[in-house]
């Protein structure tokens, strides 16, 4: 690994979160982390991390439901509860709000989880921090 590699490593697993949600590989965070919508590359374009080792699965499917379900009760309350619309206006309102929620947030979903795995030395990913870290063992207990 090089020298400016090293200082490119995130600091902490929330910098890493924030580069997988942006799309960008946890590694470097310059990096493209996808080559179509939910199929990510098979290296970094920057860094040659290796990013066959990532297993998000239907995670980031469950994460994008459970945060739409919870900023959508509220809305679907108080559409029910202040506006007194039929159900086909419900629908009509609710569905398309909830799918491009969902569409939207799979993505960041799917680069967050790939950046905690990497962070972790998941399923073959290599372990990497920087190199003062490493040296005082902060993450030892983590
Ligand atoms: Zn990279």
């Amino acid at each position: 690994m090089t020298p400016a590699l090293f200082t490119a490593l995130p600091a902490d697993v929330w910098q890493a979160i924030a580069r997988g949600t942006r799309c960008r590989c946890p590694r470097c965070g310059e990096g493209r982390l996808f080559r179509k919508w939910l199929k990510p590359l098979d290296r970094c374009p920057v860094c040659t991390l290796d990013l066959t080792p990532q297993r998000a699965d239907d995670f980031p499917a469950y994460i994008a439901m459970i945060v739409t379900g919870h900023l959508m009760a509220p809305l679907i309350i108080a559409l029910s509860k202040d506006y007194a619309l039929g159900v086909v206006a419900m629908f009509a309102i609710v569905v398309p709000v909830a799918l491009a929620m969902m569409l939207g947030m799979l993505q960041p979903a799917k680069g967050a989880v790939i950046a905690v795995q990497w962070w972790n030395g998941m399923h073959g990913f290599a372990r990497e921090r920087r190199p003062a870290e490493e040296a005082t063992g902060e993450d030892a207990q983590a």
